[in-house]
């Protein structure tokens, strides 16, 4: 269904980006992953995805810490239809002991890094006539959480972005969305793991049940093919009237 897009998920040499780039490769998108590093690894990745999937796949090295790379990244790739800003780091202090340098990076790269790649990409949307903005967000983005200030700032912010962009988009047949997971179990999460069974004093399985999944309803993770497959149903005919809104797909976290 997405044959002939080109679509770009920043931050996908893992976790929820590599899900959507699975996913939008299965549903025919010509796919471009990302990340800041250049290894072999990378681009083995690339070419597995691609051997696959039978669609194009290209490794680019980016650092969405940065403006000009964000930017570079979209031009190299030669624009893109589906956008999918998804990079993200997460830093857990009271906002007192917050590292200044942390609180930074994660600004930069949750967040502005999605401002830098759509006004990369918008024009050359704009002059097909269709795009498709998809923002990871979080349910962060809708909920707060002590200790998680920059984080939940951030994703706040890409949530105004996205209804900002869509505005600018409006009725020319580009849409923007934010996703909103819950927790998904990637490695953002896992390196929460140890850090919180030293705080609540818990095991493992205490900490993911009683911590991590008291906020999710459900009981479950989310997973990763499901925010790839929400991002492929945002790219369909049928989401081309959603625009500026948010998708949670987190087992019920922001009913509560
Ligand atoms: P992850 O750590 O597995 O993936 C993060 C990805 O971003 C990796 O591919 C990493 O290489 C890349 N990245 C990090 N810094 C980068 C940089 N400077 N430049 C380019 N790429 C960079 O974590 P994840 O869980 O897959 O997270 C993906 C997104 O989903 C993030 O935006 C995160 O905030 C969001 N999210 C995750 C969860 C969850 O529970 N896992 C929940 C809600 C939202």
């Amino acid at each position: 269904a997405l044959k002939g897009k080109r679509a770009i998920v920043t931050g996908s040499n893992s976790g929820i980006g590599l899900g959507v780039a699975v996913e939008l490769a299965k549903a025919g998108a010509e796919v471009v992953i990302n990340s800041f590093t250049d290894t072999p690894e990378d681009h083995a990745l690339a070419a597995k995805l691609a051997a696959d999937h039978g669609v194009p796949v290209r490794y680019i090295r980016a650092d969405m810490s940065k403006g000009d790379d964000c930017r570079a990244l979209i031009e190299q790739a030669g624009g893109c239809d589906i956008l999918v800003n998804n990079a993200g780091i997460q830093f857990v202090a009271p906002i007192d002991e917050f590292p200044v340098e942390r609180w930074d990076a994660i600004i930069a790269i949750n967040l502005s890094s999605a401002f830098h790649t759509t006004a990369a990409a918008l024009p050359g949307m704009r002059a097909k006539g269709w795009g498709r903005v998809i923002n990871v967000a979080s349910a962060h983005g809708l909920t707060a959480s002590p200790f998680k200030s920059a984080y939940v700032a951030a994703k706040h912010g890409v949530v105004g972005l996205s209804k900002t962009t869509a505005l600018e988009c409006a009725g020319q047949g580009i849409t923007c969305n934010a996703i909103c997971p819950g927790y998904v179990l990637t490695p953002i999460v896992e390196k929460q793991i140890p850090d919180q069974m030293k705080v609540h004093n818990m095991s493992r399985e205490d900490v993911i049940k009683n911590v991590m999944l008291s906020r999710q309803p459900s009981g479950d993770f989310a997973t990763v093919e499901q925010i790839g497959g929400t991002a492929v149903f945002l790219c369909s005919d049928a989401a081309a009237q959603i625009t500026g809104t948010t998708i949670s797909v987190d087992g019920g976290w922001t009913a509560m």
